[in-house]
């Protein structure tokens, strides 16, 4: 089966919305669409029709173009059930487990929330693809404003669950900046260390770091190494309760 077309486009401060696209029946999703406009010159520059938005959580800097796109297109809006008083023209309400299609592609429904309570990702196995909004990012996670360390913490080890081959498409360019926090954690982390200097160089270039593979995540992002024994040596918690490391993290992080 052809896997999904995906297209990036770099709005506002540092946000990234994602078009998806099925080859075969040229279903096409928008995943956090901030602002209507660009993707609407996107959609057109390509020649693709939109057919669903996709929100992962209901912050501004994800769902501020849902209505303009839904009046332009149609398209049909879909989000987390617990979120549809705060996500805009939501038509489809999801939970964990749901299965959404585009097309001949099949979405998996994530719950992963923490950065806010009703955060989704949408995991396509067959595209080796999962939108994860502000959940995971490149060397880095989202901050927790509405939920708590142990749900974050389950939520990472969910999405750290699946194919190491899978593409990380996240809301947000913040790999620099995650990436010399990561070094301040894990400085002995080689793997870190070589991955930080190819973030250098891409974002000196201009070119997006985003999206990342889950294989390499999971070897050198911090917060997905809380129960790790060489990070928890590295930050003075040696064999410490992952929540507790993860908090600890998370903390440090805020403060950075
Ligand atoms: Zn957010
Ligand atoms: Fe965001």
């Amino acid at each position: 089966m052809p896997e999904l077309e995906i297209r990036q486009i770099p709005v506002l401060r540092d946000n990234y919305v994602y078009l998806a696209r099925d080859p075969e029946t040229g279903a096409c999703a928008a995943v956090d669409p901030a602002v209507a406009p660009p993707v609407l010159v996107m959609l057109d520059r390509l020649g693709w029709q939109l057919s669903h938005i996709l929100c992962t959580h209901h912050h501004y800097d994800h769902v501020g173009g849902n209505l303009e796109l839904k009046r332009a297109t149609g398209c049909t809006i879909v989000g987390h059930r617990a979120d549809a008083h705060r996500i805009p023209g939501i038509d489809v309400m999801v939970s964990e487990g749901d299965e959404i299609a585009l097309g001949s592609q099949v979405a998996r429904v994530l719950d992963v929330s923490g950065h806010t309570r009703g955060h989704i990702a949408y995991w396509f196995p067959g595209s080796h693809a999962a939108f994860v909004g502000d959940t995971l990012f490149a060397l880095g996670c989202g901050r927790l404003f509405e939920g708590t360390p142990a749900e974050m913490w389950r939520s990472l080890c969910k999405l750290r669950e699946l194919p190491a081959d899978t593409r990380i498409y996240c809301g947000h360019e913040y790999t620099e900046s995650n990436a010399a926090f990561a070094l301040a954690v894990d400085p002995d982390n080689a793997e870190l260390v070589a991955r930080a200097e190819r973030v250098r160089a891409l974002r000196r270039a201009g070119q997006p770091t985003v999206p990342s593979l889950l294989g390499e995540e999971r070897a050198t992002n911090p917060f997905l190494r809380a129960d790790d024994a060489a990070l928890q040596r590295s930050i003075g918690h040696p064999g410490t309760d992952p929540v507790a490391a993860f908090a600890d993290l998370r903390q440090r992080k805020d403060s950075f």
